[in-house]
């Protein structure tokens, strides 16, 4: 379940010419699309052996179902949590780290990601490898590059895994996996496939379906060109006091763990946190009242850059810590009400319509609307802890206005937050 992000080769890809090019969510006009991809390919250079891959290919009206489909990311924290991480992910992640203790070793020292982190990916992508999907990645990407939803995000990924195939890691029939595209054990999309993978067993291949070497190490790999720190933390689950300045929980926002200390931060157990001057975030996924974590930069940086949805990420880094030998997570001081789809949608249109950009309409807490919630907690002199509830779903609105952003912003067809596209 990766997410697809604009990382520097992506976003001069994204300036291609093939981004005017029309879209279209049936089959009709997909075979004129794809001779225009193909012409793209050939004048980025990707060989013309590799870019007859594309003859052909029939759209797939499959992949589209399910792409519709997919709103597991209304879950909250608590309930994704406890349906991602069962018992036997957490004890076989556990069974792995020793049974691969040399190798991860290895990757390791090399590339100062630890086991934890990699295994928990293994086991939320993949199962450790047992899913990784059978769905043809030349096809998928070819039909969500033509679909209408994010064409910007898998035009580039249809000419990297087109790149891809021609230097030869994996065959042609060797390109399958979910139905967004993503390959192997810890489902890398092709660009990150193309940039990003190691040949760490040596056979001369990077073959991320196969080699759990392969495998382990290109996944550190990634995570360090995502901006890993050896050495340093990711996620630290804490307990907060009934009273802090809420709005300085905010992922965006780091304090010295002294400052979180002063303010009443401590460790689950109530013992105090280290008051040094290490920076760290107050992540607190469901609000004031669930669960509370301080991330730290690797949490802020690679975790989300693996995955911008902040319950996802928040998972694979607790679950992490759990591999690692942490207690499970504290439900937090009462129980938290989770809005439902349609009561998000809601809030989300109240908020665009005093003038917040809160991406699309979709139903889904992203960055966008997690920053208008705090700016209309703020205004309501409610707490701004960046987590919406009914009470202010019925408050919206009765604060001061926002001035309304010109409305150019909001026809351009562009989500901008980020946090809460899934693909
Ligand atoms: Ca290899």
């Amino acid at each position: 379940m990766r997410i697809l992000l604009a990382s520097a080769g992506l976003a001069l890809a994204l300036a291609s010419p093939a981004l005017a090019a029309d879209c279209g969510n049936t089959a009709a006009g997909f075979d004129s699309f794809i001779k225009s991809m193909e012409a793209e390919a050939i004048a980025k250079g990707v060989p013309e052996k590799s870019v007859r891959a594309l003859d052909g290919i029939e759209y797939d009206p499959a992949i589209i179902k399910r792409d519709r489909a997919q709103n597991i990311f209304s879950d909250s924290f608590l309930d994704f949590q406890k349906k991602m991480i069962s018992s036997y992910r957490l004890k076989q992640g556990q069974a792995l780290v020793q049974k691969h203790k040399a190798l991860f070793d290895r990757i390791n020292k090399e590339f100062g990601v630890p086991a934890p982190v990699i295994v928990a990916f293994w086991a939320l992508e993949t199962d450790f490898g047992a899913t990784t999907g059978d769905f043809d990645t030349i096809r998928a990407l070819a039909t969500l590059a033509w679909d209408c939803r994010r064409p910007e995000k898998f035009r580039p990924q249809l000419i990297a895994a087109l790149d891809l195939l021609s230097k030869g890691d994996l065959r042609r029939d060797e390109f399958k996996g979910a139905w967004a595209g993503e390959i192997g054990q810890t489902q890398f999309m092709a660009y990150d496939y193309d940039e990003s993978a190691v040949d760490y067993d040596g056979d001369g291949k990077r073959d991320l379906r196969n080699s759990i070497p392969d495998v382990l190490a290109s996944t550190a790999n990634l995570l360090r060109k995502h901006g890993w720190q050896p050495g340093e933390p990711w996620l630290q689950e804490v307990k907060v006091p009934a009273k802090l300045p809420w709005e300085e929980a905010d992922i965006a926002i780091r304090h010295p763990r002294s400052q979180w200390s002063e303010w009443g931060v401590t460790q689950v157990n109530g013992s105090p946190i280290k008051g040094d001057g290490f920076p760290a975030a107050l992540l607190l996924p469901m609000g004031r009242n669930g669960p509370a974590f301080l991330a730290y930069e690797n949490f802020t940086s690679a975790y989300l850059k693996w995955n911008e949805s902040l319950v996802y990420s928040t998972t694979a880094a607790y679950l992490a810590t759990r591999i690692g030998g942490a207690p499970a997570v504290s439900p937090g001081r009462a129980p938290v009400e989770h809005l439902s789809y349609d009561q998000i949608r809601l809030l989300q249109q109240k908020l665009q319509d005093l003038g917040y950009d809160v991406g699309k309409v979709d139903g889904k807490i992203g960055a966008g609307t997690r920053a208008a919630v705090k700016d209309q907690q703020l205004k309501l002199g409610m707490p701004a802890d960046s987590y919406p509830t009914e009470e202010l779903i019925e408050r919206v609105g009765t604060g001061s206005k926002k001035k309304a952003k010109p409305a150019a912003t909001e026809e351009s067809g562009q989500s901008t937050d980020e946090g809460s596209n899934l693909y």
